[in-house]
């Protein structure tokens, strides 16, 4: 097949999510190596990795994913050799958090070793580093013997992939090989919590909560400023958008939704995901509903999206869910993804 300039040709290989064959594994961790991208699931979303240590292999990923240069990467490892190689100095309440989350959806942020280049964190003189707890992850990083850099595997500012299919959506002739290791458990992206700061803050909530972290470590501040965003600069990127506008109904009752739906419905064509459903029946309106507990909503927000995208609606209404506990992080999610928010009483 004849490939344009820059294009790959991009391979996908089922892999047991469980037990991954160790030859599809030693053949990602090759690629890896020779500086070049697998996309890979992760327990929380996949990933577009590339080998932490080469700047060509991190350069590669930023223009895959079209991701502006000021938004550093998320580095994985697996194991406490390859965390001192990347971040030598761990503060005790550091150590702390990663004895009771490690492997699993949290990002620590902490002081970069020089074994890094620059372009990886963005100019940063810190790291956002995991340990991931999936199967496929863990052992194609442990296989490939170097950390992976890797953010979410979607064009940037896209909804984030949890499926190879979304993965090859975004970036078919731009990796090189797609495991596809079936749907992500969690389905949206880990908690980023800077180690940095006194008292630590939370930068990106997710899975692993406020609360649960405080409870091993003492005080975490939620980023509530500029200033404290301004330390985590993807932030403030838009972010998780379909190409519909989105509109997010914060809070409001079965008869606002139906009624905000209507509205819409009065200007072009509706896409509809919320755990209530809507009421409509209409050639125009396309509904999704899912379970109203935050692991529903999590583990199909970023799917539902682009389905309900795929049919190019003008208008994608959601219902929120209560921001409490891995609601928060659900609802940070949505913000981001959303146009307009509104609630019935505003
Ligand atoms: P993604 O990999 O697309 O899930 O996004 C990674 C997130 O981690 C972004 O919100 C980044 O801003 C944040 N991040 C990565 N590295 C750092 C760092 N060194 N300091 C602060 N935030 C970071
Ligand atoms: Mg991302």
């Amino acid at each position: 097949m004849l490939l344009a300039p820059n294009m790959v040709q991009t391979e996908i290989l089922e892999i047991d999510p469980v037990s991954p064959q160790p030859q599809l594994i030693a053949k990602a961790a090759s690629i890896i190596r020779s500086g070049g991208l697998v996309a890979f699931p992760t327990e929380t979303v996949y990933g577009l990795g590339g080998d932490a240590t080469s700047r060509q292999a991190v350069s590669k990923i930023f223009q895959a994913k079209g991701r502006p240069s000021d938004n550093p990467l998320i580095v994985h490892v697996a194991g406490r050799q390859m965390l001192d190689d990347v971040a030598p100095e761990i503060s005790d309440k550091a150590a702390r958090l990663i004895e009771q989350f490690w492997p699993g959806p949290l990002t620590l942020v902490l002081r970069r070793s020089t074994m890094l280049g620059p372009s990886v964190s963005a100019g940063l003189d810190t790291v956002a580093v995991r340990m991931p707890s999936a199967p496929i992850a863990f052992a194609l990083i442990q296989a490939a013997a170097t950390p992976i850099a890797a953010p979410s595997a979607n064009t940037s500012g896209k909804p984030s992939p949890t499926s190879a299919r979304h993965v090859l959506h975004d970036l078919a002739g731009k990796v090189d090989l797609i495991l596809d290791g079936g749907d992500t458990l969690i389905g949206i992206e880990s908690t980023v919590i800077d180690m940095t700061a006194d008292p630590p803050v939370i930068l990106r909530p997710g899975w692993v909560t406020a609360e649960v972290i405080s409870s091993v470590i003492g005080l975490v501040k939620a980023a509530d400023s500029e200033a404290q965003l301004r330390r985590s600069p993807g932030t403030r990127h838009k972010h998780y958008s379909p190409q519909a506008r989105v509109v997010l109904i914060e809070r409001g009752s079965p008869d606002f939704i139906q009624r905000t739906c209507k509205k819409f419905l009065e200007i072009g064509s509706v896409g509809y995901l919320g755990h209530t459903p809507a009421g409509i029946n209409r050639p125009e309106f396309s509904e999704i509903i899912v379970g109203k507990m935050p692991q529903d909503y999590a583990a199909s927000i970023y799917s539902s999206l682009r389905r309900l995208d795929e049919r190019h609606p003008d208008v994608i209404v959601v219902e929120g869910i209560a921001p409490a506990g891995e609601g928060e992080a659900v609802m940070d999610r949505l913000r981001r993804a959303a146009t307009d928010i509104i609630t019935e009483d505003s």
